[in-house]
């Protein structure tokens, strides 16, 4: 099959061999599958870092892009074919799932998209475990269903910041991920500020009913000191911006870390002290987020498909890599 591969720090379209479905398994022919800007993270630094992480459930990622690994967890896919003892899905069936395959026959468990060992869904096909299959409802078009993986992660973020009552709330960043944890925010009646550089960002998140969207390089500072939020969500990830949304909440307040900053980055402690502050730093989703997000696609609660800015082919993915950064696209999805 084709699919894009990183090697070093190098995408390029290539000819791999086709998964095969182990017990309990089933390959997806990929319909659809989101740009995520960990991937962006990911195809720079990965020649720098050791992206091996272990929990109690076993090895996550056993990324070697010296070996090549092909990236992608935002997808939705058609079942093509089925592994040993799977039962109840049908060739054609369009379905979504954690990116993560079940430990199967003593091998531990493992991440889709980064992986050497199994590709993920930047590709003609992926393998899933049939138990965390879900199937798609037929109204929801392929590329908005690709946006349930993200969909949760932001649900989980503002599930995580557990916030007692309706209050006005900061997000900084209007990415996918801001956006949708504004959503999310917004759905539970909360005031939601969101700040971005980028205009075309702020206008977006106008559109999709956030309060206020204000550029944090001329506006922040002077807006958050009259009336500092209690809670900021910092969905950037990038060298120095948690130490601004430390500076921007109120004392006691809380700073939700969803943004990924794959550097060392600095912060002033004593900033934090002083105003008695938590940081509080969230990864992923549980299933349940999962089922809830693919709901709330398809009911339109999340309006998905208005995030989406562009569609590209197998063959323009490797160049739209760099293009993510564009403050003219917000989610960009990889359409078969
Ligand atoms: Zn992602």
């Amino acid at each position: 099959m084709r699919a894009m591969v990183l090697r070093g720090r190098d995408l390029k379209i290539e000819e791999v061999s086709l998964p095969a479905p182990g017990p309990g398994q089933v390959v997806g022919r990929v319909l659809a599958c989101g740009i995520c800007g960990s991937d962006l993270h990911y195809a720079r630094f990965a020649g720098d870092l050791r992206y091996a992480s272990r929990s109690e459930r076993g090895v996550l990622s056993n990324a070697d892009t010296a070996a090549g690994v092909v990236m992608g967890h935002e997808f939705v896919a058609e079942v093509f074919e089925f592994g040993e003892g799977v039962t109840g899905w049908q060739k054609g069936d369009r379905v979504v799932s954690m990116p993560i395959l079940a430990p199967v026959g003593g091998k531990p468990g493992q991440s889709i998209g980064y992986s050497s060992e199994y590709p993920g869904a930047y590709g003609e096909f992926v393998i899933m475990s049939a138990l965390l299959l879900l199937r798609v409802p037929d109204s929801l078009p392929d590329r908005t269903a690709a946006l349930t993986e993200p969909c949760a992660v932001a649900l989980h973020a503002v599930r995580e910041a557990a916030l007692p009552a309706p209050t006005e709330v900061l997000v900084m960043g209007a990415g996918p991920i801001g956006l949708l944890t504004a959503l999310w925010l917004k759905n539970d009646g909360h005031r939601v500020i969101i700040s971005d550089p980028a205009e075309p960002r702020r206008r977006l998140a106008k559109t999709l009913g956030v309060d206020i969207a204000l550029d944090p390089t001329s506006e922040g500072s002077q807006v958050f000191s009259e009336r500092p939020p209690e809670v900021v969500f910092e969905c950037v990830g990038i060298q120095g911006t948690l130490q601004e949304a430390m500076e921007h909440v109120a004392r006691r307040g809380r700073v939700i870390v969803a943004g990924v900053c794959m550097l060392e980055d600095r912060i002033r402690p004593l900033l934090a002290i002083n105003k008695h502050l938590t940081l509080q730093f969230v990864l992923g989703y549980s299933a349940d987020e999962f089922t809830e997000s693919l709901a709330a696609l398809a009911e339109g609660r999340i309006p998905g498909e208005r995030l989406i800015t562009r569609s590209v082919s197998l063959d323009e993915l490797p160049a739209a890599f760099p293009d993510l950064a564009n403050p003219h696209d917000c989610k960009v999805v990889l359409q078969f």
